[in-house]
């Protein structure tokens, strides 16, 4: 069976360098624990010896103080002298061969099994520290061993390449080393990013309590720890009560410092490690590394309570091959099921596209039709926010409080990308509503207008099952000084305030994705409007021109009409009969009227044309459309009542007038109350300046409201109400398009009438 070794972190190799003020087991207590370095430990564990050799000429530099008890030669004799005593000539050169073919760094190799002092060793080396390290590990009883190692072995394996899913993978998974090693208690752990971690599937003797499900504070594993368990797939300690036995002498003659022990077996452990497990009521133990890329992901931890358990050393490479499959098919299983639910993204993606492409408005796309944008990422409600405009979905904060959020995001974050799963933690005030949205995913596309997609999730009251009181990881014992880790275990209910469940990376990717393929959709929506915009200006263009020129040519045939008819009309005067006279007076009336109506369409196709863009104060053009109608107010005593407050505006000054003339004169013309008046002002709403010419004349039908922008629209007789031909609103429509606004009026027949307009946001406030 091939050994593979975990690749080591990076950041988390262990170094030999022993820096002054180093933590060594000497000196360690609750207050430095994190920064001990485990791998010196200056001692091993009892069931086995451990002796240092020079590769060079095999000449012994340590030995472990256990050497008389177990191999018959006392320690201190040892250093210094030669393999020979300890092994036979004939296994030294087995050694030999074997350092020559397959003995790396790190990863100790069996060498082979021996009868020494009348007990059964399995003998181990490794290369560490610049030096050779052989381990004598006494073989455990008999019975321990598992019969059809292989088979066993084959028959899990297949067995776990039939789970279904990850949690039902890692159930097998726990369940099978229990079958190879018989240990009370096997439990796979899981770290969560913060260092802590969680009980996520066990496997136990009947009558053990569970600790399924149960989380534990990233105190409970310390730093160092990590980083042997990212270096050895698997560490075992047969007898937690087992008595440290010291080297001798105590530092590695080669290096002058304590022996850097990171792959050795029988390494001494930690004393807070072993008062952990002592307060868990366990005896003995071996924990195996989960990685995943390279990076521990987990653990597989076995305990036995009753009574010390050694495993035997070909049970522990079985159980290790074990954890290296377990890791490599549990990566796959994760990242398969990160898949699927990406998968599942995409196509709601897809869908979701389509809804926005179909709605003439983005946000409408997002949230109306299922499956909407909280369905995309799971998530309790979504929000859309395009130019301040709010549109939500599922359950989402109230307009007010995600304005508030965007405001924040806005001016505080600059990510296109933001995720919390606490947003209280960063915007305070946003717990008053942490049960709509404790945690959020905020998209931002532009920066300038403030367009967000945002993700909301609740606050998950979590009920977290600690193993322990995670502020206080720590007691004093009962004398008082030592501080010891923790012995309670009963369990402790810690609620997560104001937090969500975390968003995955698999999430914010999808996010990126998803902001991507929307500006796409923008700029192509963009483009196609560029062009439709391009196409209808020409067409207007043309139709204007159009006008114009059927307009002018009518001029000149119709100005020789009216003459020639004024002349029949006034050289036979007394000689046409009153028939005649009376047909020639209207075609001159006619001939008139048509010239009105040809001016008012030469009048109606200038103002196609592009218009000049400057700041333009509307109180000025309204004191000068009223000076310019003075005598006709004058005349009809109309009381007219001008806002002080009128905004200065971009656009064009000439047209501008005209649409304050016309509406003037129209609001004068259509009115026959006994005290005519009219009032001009402008109001605000949802931050637009919408402005106003009012009269409590005749008023319109409500019928007739959109009729009356068409040109050549009368709604009377020709001369009734002083005449005219009907282009006039529709000229102040046409100033008012070019001007990006709008023109409405509200009106009833007798209740005087109020036209309303607008214009674009930009023409308002890019002034
Ligand atoms: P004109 O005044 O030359 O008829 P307009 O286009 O200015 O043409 O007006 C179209 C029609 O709308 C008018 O004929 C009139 O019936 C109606 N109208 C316009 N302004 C008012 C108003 N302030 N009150 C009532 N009716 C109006």
């Amino acid at each position: 069976m091939r050994r593979v070794k975990p690749q080591p972190m990076p950041e988390n190799r262990v170094t030999n360098a022993q820096p002054e003020g180093m933590i060594t087991s000497k000196h360690v207590d609750l207050s430095n624990c994190d920064r001990e370095e485990i791998q010196y430990p200056g001692s091993i564990q009892a069931h086995g010896a451990m002796v240092v050799v020079r590769e060079l000429d095999l000449r012994i530099l340590q030995a472990s103080a256990n050497t008389l008890d177990l191999l018959g030669v006392g320690a201190e004799t040892l250093p210094g002298g030669e393999l020979r005593a300890l092994l036979a000539e004939g296994d030294i050169e087995t050694l030999q061969r074997r350092l020559a073919a397959d003995v790396a760094e790190g990863a100790p190799v069996h060498i082979l099994r021996r009868q020494i002092a009348g007990r059964e060793f399995d003998l181990l080396v490794h290369r560490s520290d610049g030096v050779l390290i052989l381990e004598f590990e006494l073989r455990p009883a008999a019975d321990s061993a598992v019969a059809d190692l292989y088979s066993d072995l084959r028959f899990s394996v297949m067995k776990l390449e039939t789970a279904a899913n990850l949690q039902s993978f890692l159930d097998l998974a726990v369940r099978h080393v229990r079958r190879f090693t018989g240990f009370d208690r096997v439990m796979a752990y899981k770290f969560m990013e913060d260092g802590s971690g969680w009980v996520c599937a066990e496997a136990l003797r009947d009558g053990l309590e569970s600790f399924l499900g149960l989380h534990y504070p990233p105190s409970d594993i310390p730093a160092p720890a990590r980083r042997l368990y990212s270096l050895t797939w698997l560490r075992h300690q047969p007898d937690i009560g087992y008595r440290p036995v010291r080297m001798i002498p105590e530092d590695n003659p080669q290096t002058g410092k304590a022996l850097d022990m990171s792959y050795a077996l029988l390494r001494s452990v930690s004393v807070m490690y072993v008062d952990y497990l002592k307060n868990m009521g366990t005896q003995s133990s071996m924990v195996m590394t989960l990685m995943k890329e390279g990076k521990v992901w987990g653990l597989m931890a076995c305990h036995h309570h009753a009574e010390p358990k050694h495993v035997p050393y070909e049970v522990r490479v079985a159980c290790e091959f074990l954890a290296h499959t377990v890791s490599l098919q549990m990566a796959a299983r994760e990242d398969a099921e990160h898949y699927e639910y990406r998968m599942k993204m995409q196509a709601t993606q897809t869908t979701l596209l389509g809804s926005v492409a179909r709605h003439a408005d983005f946000a409408s796309g997002f949230v109306k039709d299922a499956p909407t944008l909280a369905d995309f990422i799971n998530s309790s409600g979504a929000a859309c926010v395009v130019n301040g405009a709010v549109s939500t979905t599922g359950m989402a904060p109230t307009v007010a409080q995600i304005a508030y959020v965007v405001k924040w995001l806005s001016s505080q974050v600059s990510d296109t990308v933001f995720a919390t799963d606490c947003l209280s933690a960063h915007l305070p005030g946003a717990a008053a509503f942490a049960d709509r949205c404790a945690g959020l995913l905020a998209l931002r596309f532009s920066k300038a207008a403030g367009d967000f997609l945002l993700w909301f999730r609740p606050e998950v009251v979590q009920t977290v099952n600690w193993a322990g009181d995670p502020s206080k990881p720590v007691e004093t014992s009962d004398d008082g000084k030592s501080l010891r880790p923790r012995n309670s275990f009963a369990l402790w209910k810690e609620l997560v305030r104001l937090k969500s469940r975390p968003w995955s990376s698999v999430e914010l990717e999808a996010a990126k994705g998803l902001r991507a393929a929307v500006l796409e959709l923008v700029l192509e929506r963009a483009e196609k409007l560029g062009k439709l915009y391009e196409d209808l200006e020409l067409s207007h263009a043309e139709l204007d021109s159009f006008a114009h020129v059927a307009a002018h040519d009518l001029k000149e045939p119709l100005r020789g009409i009216h003459t020639y008819a004024q002349i029949l009309l006034e050289e036979n005067k007394g000689q046409l009969d009153a028939d005649v006279v009376s047909k020639l007076t209207t075609m001159i009336r006619l001939s008139k009227r048509m010239d009105e109506l040809i001016n008012s369409l030469l009048v109606y196709s200038r103002m196609g044309r592009m218009i000049a863009q400057t700041a333009v104060n509307l109180s000025e053009i309204v004191a000068e459309a009223v000076d310019s109608l003075q005598m006709r107010i004058g005349e009809e005593k109309v009381e007219v009542r001008i806002a002080a407050d009128l905004p200065v505006v971009r656009g064009d000054r000439e047209r501008l007038l005209e649409v304050y003339t016309n509406l003037i004169l129209n609001a004068i013309k259509y009115n026959d109350s006994a005290e005519k008046k009219i009032e001009i002002g402008c109001r605000e709403r949802a931050g637009t300046s919408i402005l106003f010419v009012k009269d409590n004349g005749i008023g319109i039908d409500p019928r007739h409201h959109e009729k009356i922008f068409q040109i050549f629209q009368r709604l009377h007789g020709k001369s009734d109400y002083g005449g005219g031909t009907g282009a006039g609103l529709a000229i102040v429509k046409k100033i008012i398009d070019r001007h990006g606004g709008r023109i409405w009026v509200e009106s009833e027949a007798g209740k005087g009438a109020s036209f309303y307009f607008t214009f674009s946001a930009a023409a308002t406030t890019a002034i």
